[in-house]
């Protein structure tokens, strides 16, 4: 069993076995130094772009969370793409390197993979905010008393947005169909036994639980299988935005049993400004016509696709949801970062994000500072690669100061610094130096 911080663990999601406690965390940077050393992800730093500052120094980068690095392989594959047009044209389609009519499909099972999911089960497609709606097309469906989504009260703005206006769609009030989660008076993480409840009190009105896996602000990892279980047997569908869990935690999206989950895929998942998102429809819909759809011919069976035939027959995959032929430059990105991640495994990634997460964790807290707290939980199995630090009196000084000393973090309104040291590209030494400005900053 885990004892607290302090320690690095190994292995941090399994938890049949605990997480092992191997030795001590040491404030010093001989000893970041010497955990990059050992660290088997090291090199993956080497195959990124990162933002250097005008003195020429690389920034310590720990907005992750936010954008992604870019992955120097990036380059070079759009350039591929933008050569096969070139020289191609129209019978790209079917000619280019990469032919783009298939195009979509060299990225299913990596991404499957990141996400823990059956191939047939998601597909690279839109942004979040547009997959989250196609989703709730076809997932939430008021009828009767059972007419309410129930989503977190500081929930990502725009899926309050879409959650408000998919209500109003059907001729709803959002005042009265949103349920929100709230946490108890005096803390910021809603707890689980709290959401349980309210799906257990609440269940026959809800038609809809949508909540985000991994909190965008506190970086809060919800359960998504007991969520799910209980929402199922209230007769609720489950959706889970995992836009700061994809790329960062091990999600077991089919496993969980949840009815849908979407994502972006240029935060934790390096496929640049606006790339592309992903959606997961679980299998257990893929064959059902009864569900309702916004339906484009790319969602229609490829073989018969280009007889531009009268009737819609849907892919009995995820693919079914597509709308459009795909953006193939937005899809290089997603294909150039996807290759990394295939290559580390999401159990690796996750094992060293215990690691590093923890260090960092453990520095802060032994600067004491009473002006300063972290608001994540300090449970590993209920985070993943980011901490949000409340700053007392809502003051961003501290965060202009960090800014300067050559850290990119990110600000949160009202009070929020989150960093995000990701084990893909950031070192133990980065942790420390960011240590060092912090306790600087807070001195002066
Ligand atoms: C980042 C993020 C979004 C962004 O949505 P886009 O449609 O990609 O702009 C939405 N929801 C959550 C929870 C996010 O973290």
């Amino acid at each position: 069993m885990w004892r607290g911080t302090g320690e690095i663990y190994e292995s941090g999601f399994r938890k049949k076995q605990g997480l092992m406690v191997i030795k001590e965390y040491e404030i010093n940077l001989d000893f970041a130094r010497q955990m990059d050393a050992q660290d088997p992800l090291r090199d993956y730093r080497t195959k990124y772009h990162i933002p250097k500052q005008s003195n020429g120094e690389p920034f310590v980068y720990l907005c992750g969370n936010s954008l992604g690095l870019q992955p120097k392989a990036t380059k070079q594959n759009v350039e591929q793409e933008l050569l096969d047009w070139q020289n191609l044209g129209v019978e790209g389609h079917l000619h280019a390197k990469n032919p783009w009519l298939p195009y979509h499909e060299f990225l299913t099972e990596a991404m499957a993979r990141v996400v823990g999911a059956k191939p047939a089960e998601i597909v690279v497609m839109n942004t979040l905010t547009v997959n989250l709606h196609l989703m709730m097309v076809s997932f939430y469906r008021p009828k009767g008393k059972r007419n309410k989504i129930l989503i977190e009260a500081d929930a990502f703005p725009s899926d309050r947005y879409a959650a408000q206006s998919q209500i109003r769609f059907h001729g709803l009030s959002p005042d009265a169909c949103l349920i929100e989660l709230k946490a108890q008076e005096g803390e910021v993480c809603l707890r689980e036994e709290d959401i349980l409840e309210a799906i257990d009190s609440q269940g026959d009105e809800i038609a809809l639980i949508l909540l985000g896996n991994t909190n965008y602000y506190t970086g809060q990892y919800f359960d998504m299988q007991k969520i799910t279980s209980l929402g199922h047997a209230k007769g609720c569908m489950v959706g889970f935005d995992c836009a700061h869990g994809a790329g960062n935690l091990p999600l077991n999206l089919h496993d969980s049993g949840c009815d849908f989950a979407v994502w972006c895929n240029y935060k934790y998942l390096n496929a640049g400004p606006g790339g592309m998102g992903g959606a997961f429809i679980h299998e257990r819909h893929l064959t059902n016509k009864e569900l309702p759809r916004f339906e484009g011919w790319w969602g229609h069976n490829k073989k018969t696709r280009f007889q531009m035939r009268d009737d819609f027959d849907p892919i009995p995959t995820a693919e079914a949801w597509q709308l459009s032929n795909p953006p193939i430059l937005a899809m290089v990105s997603v294909w150039s970062s996807l290759q990394l991640f295939d290559e580390v495994g999401m159990d690796k990634l996750r094992e060293k994000a215990v690691s590093l997460t923890g260090y960092l964790e453990h520095l802060i807290k032994s600067l004491n500072n009473t002006g300063i707290r972290i608001i994540t939980p300090s449970d590993p199995e209920k985070r993943g690669s980011q901490l949000s630090i409340q700053v007392k009196e809502a003051d961003n000084t501290l965060f202009s100061k960090i800014t300067e000393a050559g850290v990119m973090a990110d600000w949160r309104e009202p009070d929020v610094i989150r960093v995000a040291p990701v084990p893909m590209y950031n070192s133990y030494e980065d942790v420390f130096k960011f240590y060092s400005v912090l306790k600087k900053a807070l001195q002066e």
